[in-house]
């Protein structure tokens, strides 16, 4: 291709909420333009990255044996509601009426077609496993699109679905995509890790998520250093300590006037976050849960969502808190509540001793609180995140530490959840009807090409590793106007072009230092200056991820170009 007749869509001014930088690079070599927040085209350059790495997932997709096909996009509502998630989707899912006033949404994620496509086919446990996939758009109106194509509201999707006549196969099958999943990752030369995950309200009895090591993920990941523990915030355990085995204190009313926050609390009563406990009120699917954890920690809201099967969850407004308390928000607890509000407290508070909580009455705390004999909950549950330096929860020895990262990718034990609700069953060797067993496995497409970005960058713009790069080589002419210049030039670009080698030829009557700028923004592997010393043959090869410039021969230059 040349460049002087190429789509570029480069592009000097970065809008300000391009915070990280794969969006940056992304915008200014021109990958991606955006239409609306979290809906992004692609450009011809990042349409052609982004095609190189849908190429090595669906090979390594081919190779595990999973068939692909292709849904539509735009389905009716029936096909989730059978499931249930037509309602639990909430407001992430887009949903339209068609001009006779029927329901369909744009699939957020499709295992409800799928589990009714292989029920419609498959009557016999001869016909099973199966796994099939897909690469295509999916719609999911996020609260917070950011960070480009990482969290848009269409994205591109590769999702697969394995059925298995039992959960010996499902293991089988979720083994074989586990495999494939690093070897994808592996070869788009991303350093991942894979973690743990939440398994939530899908149920199922595994699940884990291939994070991108990155300081601007937006997940967090705990880890132990002992023992190899790894697992996603939400879903990560501690080890509480042991019971606190001080005598029991008389509860004293104590005039505590403006600490609304522990921070408050802490500097009034001169003792540590930790000696108090905290009530937070949630409204969940609009119910009112009071949450309690020690103040030094946090209430883990997946946790806490998982437990009551929560559609939609977020803090109780205001003016209901002071109902519900009898006091300004900032004094809840669990005494002495004007309602009775159901009340959850995370498992380390029936080890504590005489701590402190809000009065439900403005301006005062109780102190010495005792559970058990002071109040009592409805639940106590795991709700709280873990911490950098809690006791690892596998092991019990190591201390967790913290990260940060990228999810590009999902596998998950579905079990028979979904073949449950659609009925997807097959006959066994007896004749029997059994449910099918399956497995869901996501890939984010479109996130995965920002993720190499993000691992991949340097001041100048992109480092494409060779496997997602637009193209291999870029052939810089110094002085397009001269005769020996040029003609070696278009020399290596034919030679290189008719060995079907992917190569730019930067044919722009511009300066070399423009033309080096826009190379090493766009980020391709290598590059070839065809300089001073064309009439001897002479050229200049220098790759993009750092090597030096050195001179070589024009046919040493044409065989480091065609190793690329
Ligand atoms: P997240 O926790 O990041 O919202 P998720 O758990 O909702 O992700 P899945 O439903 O497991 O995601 O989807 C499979 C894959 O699709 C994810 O691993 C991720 O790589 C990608 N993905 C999910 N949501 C988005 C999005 N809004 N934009 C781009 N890619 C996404
Ligand atoms: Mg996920």
């Amino acid at each position: 291709m040349r460049v002087s007749k190429m789509f570029l869509a480069t592009q000097r001014e970065i809008p300000a909420d391009a915070e990280i930088s794969s969006h940056q690079l992304m915008l200014r070599a021109g990958l991606i333009r955006k239409e609306a927040s979290g809906i992004y085209a692609f450009m011809p350059l990042g349409y052609r990255a982004y095609r190189k790495v849908e190429a090595v997932i669906r090979e390594e997709m081919d190779r595990a044996g999973a068939q692909e096909l292709i849904m539509p996009a735009l389905l009716p509502a029936e096909a989730y509601q059978g499931s249930g998630r037509w309602e639990k989707f909430g407001p992430e899912m887009f949903r339209l009426l068609d001009r006779g006033g029927r329901s369909f949404c744009l699939g957020p994620t499709h295992e409800e077609p799928f589990t009714e496509t292989v029920r419609d086919y498959i009557r016999s446990y001869k016909q099973l496993p199966v796994t099939l996939y897909q690469i295509q758009h999916k719609y999911r109106d996020e609260k917070r699109p950011r960070f480009g194509v990482i969290r848009a509201r269409e994205f591109v999707m590769k999702d697969a679905y394995s059925f298995d006549t039992d959960e010996e196969g499902l293991d089988k099958s979720y083994k074989i995509m586990y495999e494939a999943y690093r070897r994808t990752f592996d070869r788009l030369g991303l350093d991942y890790t894979v973690v743990d995950a939440d398994s939530g309200a899908m149920g199922g009895s595994g699940s884990q998520e291939f994070m991108v090591k990155s300081e601007v993920g937006e997940d967090g990941i705990c880890y132990c250093d002992s023992c190899g523990y790894a697992a996603n915030e939400e879903k990560a355990g501690w080890t509480r300590g042991g019971a606190d085995t001080s005598e029991m204190l008389a509860v004293e009313k104590i005039h505590t006037p403006d600490t609304k926050t522990i921070e408050e609390l802490v500097g009034f009563l001169g003792c540590g976050a930790d000696a108090f406990v905290k009530t937070i009120i949630y409204n969940i699917d609009g119910k009112f849960v009071a949450a309690m954890c020690r103040g030094d920690r946090d209430i883990n809201e997946t946790k806490l969502g998982n437990l009551y099967d929560a559609t939609e969850m977020e803090l109780a407004a205001f003016a209901d808190v002071e109902l519900i308390t009898g006091a300004k928000v900032g004094f809840a607890g669990p005494i002495d509540l004007k309602q009775k509000i159901e009340i959850v407290a995370d498992t380390e508070i029936p080890n504590m001793k005489n701590f402190v909580v809000g009065a439900c009455d403005t301006d005062y705390h109780f102190k010495n609180v005792n559970y058990g004999r002071d109040f009592e909950a409805d639940k106590v549950a795991d709700i709280t995140n873990a911490k950098e330096g809690d006791i690892c929860p596998k092991c019990s020895k190591g201390t967790l530490k913290m990260a940060r990262g990228v999810e590009v990718g999902h596998i998950f034990k579905l079990g028979t959840k979904y073949s449950k609700a659609l009925n997807c069953v097959y006959l066994d060797k007896e004749g029997k009807e059994n449910l099918m067993v399956m497995g869901c496995y996501g890939i984010g497409v479109s996130r995965v090409l920002a993720a190499i970005i993000e691992q991949h960058h340097d001041d100048d713009g992109i480092i494409w590793p060779s496997i997602a790069a637009p193209y291999k080589v870029i052939v810089i002419p110094t002085k397009v106007n001269d005769e020996a210049n040029m003609s070696l030039a278009e020399k290596i670009y034919s030679e290189l072009t008719d060995a079907g080698v992917e190569v730019l030829i930067d044919d722009r009557n511009e300066r070399p230092g423009v033309k080096f700028k826009d190379a090493d923004l766009i980020g391709i592997p290598l590059r070839i200056t065809v300089g001073r010393r064309a009439a001897e043959g002479i050229v200049e090869v220098k790759e993009r991820a750092g090597s030096e410039a050195r001179e070589v021969s024009l046919e040493e230059a044409v065989s480091i170009a065609k190793g690329i």
